[in-house]
């Protein structure tokens, strides 16, 4: 079997004409999108990952401003900045991109924000929405690959899915979603043992570790769906994921490749959120 590869990039200019057309509706409206990012130091991965947001902003008419605060800032310093935020009615979206300072409480930072504007969807009041069935924002990496899954037309109730890493941003949230897409969800993590084990008896293999060629053919059955959140580098320094691509691509039905798979889709529902969130502000 030679596996079908799932274009993150289609799927996602797909999703992008919608955002688009609902970006219209609320200019139309006298309202515009507005998402504030937040960047403290020099992280250059930060940078780089920023600048994508604010391009992606920039391409689809929401008005995005950048907000660069110096490493040494102290905790309360960015507090008051994210307090200022909330209170600032062009910002419907507020993002401070992580990793922060060590000095900075990272918890804090995040419970600060606005729920209503918290288009990350790590704030615990949407955290607790997600788990509970409520409206809330749902963290973008999680969301676009159910959207990428639903694309796909890939069957979710009653499939098994096993969902590797464990994390607030990627792994618990996508546990989450499945199961409201009444799929049979199993996690597996650090402390897992015989991680194969619990691989090879998925429908639906999400991975979201950050070890390259983690999962390999020997890892997934015949005709399982393969997806790969991994963002490593290799020997040369290429963006790669944490699948052996091409030994599971001769095992599976379909695979996201990296780069080109949930990457776009992750920006892409970051302009969904703050597009929702404006939509909901201006009620
Ligand atoms: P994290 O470090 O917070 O969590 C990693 C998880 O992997 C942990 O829950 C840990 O228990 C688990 N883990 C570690 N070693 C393991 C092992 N040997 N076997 C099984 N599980 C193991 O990472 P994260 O923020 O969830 O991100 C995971 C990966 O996804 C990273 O490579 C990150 O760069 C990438 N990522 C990509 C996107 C995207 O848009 N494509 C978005 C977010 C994260």
């Amino acid at each position: 079997m030679s596996a079908s590869i799932i274009d993150g990039k289609k799927i996602s200019q797909h999703m992008r004409e919608k955002i688009e057309n609902k970006v219209m509706t609320l200019k139309n409206s006298g309202v515009t999108p507005g998402l504030a990012v937040v960047l403290v130091g020099d992280n250059q991965a930060s940078k780089t990952y920023v600048s994508m947001k604010q391009k992606a902003c920039e391409k689809h008419s929401i008005y995005s401003t950048l907000i660069r605060l110096d490493e040494e800032i102290s905790e309360q310093g960015l507090l008051d900045k994210v307090i200022e935020l909330n209170n600032d009615s062009a910002i419907h979206g507020i993002l401070v991109q992580l990793p922060l300072p060590s000095h900075i409480d990272e918890t804090k930072v995040i419970e600060t924000i606005d729920p209503s504007k918290d288009v990350d969807g790590f704030h615990p009041i949407n955290a607790g929405r997600l788990m509970t069935g409520g409206d809330g924002f749902v963290p973008c990496t999680p969301y676009g690959i159910i959207e990428m899954l639903k694309y796909e037309n890939i069957e979710l109730a009653g499939a098994h899915a096993v969902i590797v890493g464990r994390s607030n941003i990627v792994g618990k949230p996508m546990g989450q979603l499945l199961l409201k897409e009444h799929a049979t969800v199993t996690y597996c993590h650090s402390k897992t043992k015989d991680l194969a084990c619990h691989t090879k008896q998925a429908d639906i293999i999400i991975a979201a570790v950050g070890i390259r060629e983690l999962i390999t053919k020997e890892h997934i059955k015949e005709g399982a769906v393969v997806i790969d959140v991994g963002m490593n580098r290799d020997d040369e320094g290429k963006l790669c994921g944490d699948v052996d691509f091409q030994g599971c691509s001769s095992k599976a039905q379909a695979i996201t490749p990296v780069p080109g798979g949930v990457g776009p889709m992750t920006i892409t529902m970051l302009l969904a959120n703050t597009v929702k969130s404006a939509e909901k502000h201006s009620l």
